[in-house]
């Protein structure tokens, strides 16, 4: 039997135990890697690196007697299913599992030279470019000491890509990987994600001191920011290390120079909802509307990115500035827990003047497809409101766009669609705008 994402947590999938199934979804491995024989499965491509959802529904854990082939994005898989009662492991499991034909597994377009592009397309970018959402440069892994930090200047440069905003991970620390799999482990510790923010945030300006970027600070900054030096807007995903006290907020807008906010990640948290598990708090809490409103009164800008749709409706009606919802994709059916939005979720955001930063997660992992989902979002809310978030090196699966010095590639794809102008609004113009009002 086929089963779907949407069986899993409904009787069917319980009735399939012991079956042969087939199911298809997305492998996310802990790195990337060509073949694997245990690895968990996700009716999308996750998100940031060691974050998959908590929830036992939203995954399913592979299990194979060989090493299968994993190609770039989806894969349909056959095996014998099993529905496991152990409350410390995955609830879905698929044993003996095969790789089945049909579904393209082409991969990643490769980097052409950038002497192989159409002038037009090189123009296009102008060298302004923002990125919405990034973990560029190997942040995640190198503030954990894992790794060590990777050049994300050069290739803004060769890309036109003049500006990013570099996230650290406000809940990482929770978010664990052991024996192959990986999952939240634990609630944090009194004080831990906040001394871990102080590591990442020590981690970011070191990457930015270390590449020659300029940190933008102010909206006169943006405005000169230009790919010729490259620039970082600090920005943290999940302000898990607030820990309630809204002062710490004062303190890293001038400690570390925080100009963007994500209010959630992969753990509710005291500011709200997320999309990944059950709601807890019926959206966004008073003390996420007290955030909101200090973020407009300093200069911060709100990015509601994770957040359910409860939370983004009360958010809405809370803040007095544009906010950014910065890294997703329109679904006209989502699954259960997705991470993608519907167009009435995204048409709140446009309702404040924000952007929605599009995700380069696509079936197919190359910018054409990548060019398609950003226009699908700009059918629903306009051209004035859709932006980038790549969320670089902090993808799950393959990425459609995995270097800024592709970013040509991409307004190449954008153009056959839209004017310069506008593709010059999609590829920063509109966040500007955006951090202007926020930022003034
Ligand atoms: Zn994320
Ligand atoms: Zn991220």
């Amino acid at each position: 039997m086929r089963l779907s994402w949407r069986d899993l947590g409904m009787p069917r999938a319980d009735r399939a135990h012991g079956k042969a199934v087939e199911i298809s979804g997305f492998p996310a491995t802990i790195l990337p890697t060509p073949t694997a024989d245990h690895f968990l499965m996700m009716a999308e491509p996750g998100c940031c690196a060691d974050c998959v959802p908590n929830n036992p529904l939203a995954v399913v854990e592979i299990v194979a007697d060989r090493p299968l082939k994993l190609g770039n994005g989806a894969v349909r898989l056959s095996g014998t299913w099993q529905v496991s009662v152990d409350p410390d492991g995955w609830r879905y499991q698929l044993h003996a599992a095969e790789v089945m034909p049909g579904i393209s597994r082409r991969a990643v377009l490769a980097a052409s030279p950038l002497f192989c592009l159409p002038v037009p397309a090189m123009a296009q970018t102008d060298g302004t470019a923002v990125d919405l959402h990034s973990h560029g440069g190997n942040l995640i892994k190198a503030s954990y000491g894992r790794d060590s930090l990777l050049d994300v200047a050069t290739p803004m440069r060769n890309g036109g890509m003049s500006t990013i905003c570099l996230c650290i991970v406000g809940d990482g620390p929770v978010l664990n990987v052991s024996s192959g799999r990986i999952r939240p482990s634990r609630d944090p510790k009194p004080g831990e994600l906040y001394d871990a923010s102080k590591i990442q945030f020590a981690k970011l300006h070191e990457l930015i001191r270390s590449q020659s970027m300029a940190i933008v600070r102010t909206a006169a900054d943006l405005r000169a920011a230009r790919a010729s030096q490259p620039s970082v807007i600090v920005t943290s995903e999940g302000a898990d290390w607030l820990d309630g006290k809204i002062e710490r907020l004062d303190e890293a807008y001038r400690r570390w120079q925080l100009r963007q906010l994500q209010l959630t990640h992969y753990r509710p948290n005291e500011l709200g909802d997320i999309q990944t598990e059950p709601s807890v708090h019926g959206g966004l809490t008073d003390f996420g509307a007290e955030v909101i409103r200090r973020c407009n009164a300093m200069g911060i800008v709100v990015d509601v990115a994770h957040g359910t749709f409860d939370l983004v409706k009360r958010a809405v009606a809370t803040t007095t500035k544009p906010m950014i919802l910065s890294h997703t994709a329109l679904s006209d059916r989502p699954y259960p827990w997705t991470r993608l939005i519907t167009s009435d979720h995204a048409r709140a955001i446009a309702s404040i003047r924000g952007v929605i930063g599009i995700w380069p997660v696509t079936q197919v992992a190359n910018v054409a497809a990548y060019a398609e989902s950003i226009a699908r979002m700009v059918d629903v809310v306009g051209v004035d409101h859709v932006g980038i978030g790549t969320d670089q090196l902090g993808l799950q699966g393959p990425s459609a766009m995995p270097s800024y010095a592709d970013l040509p590639q991409l307004a190449a794809a954008l153009s056959s669609r839209f004017k310069p102008a506008e593709i010059s609004k999609l590829l920063g113009g509109n966040y500007r705008r955006v951090f202007e009002t926020c930022i003034a």
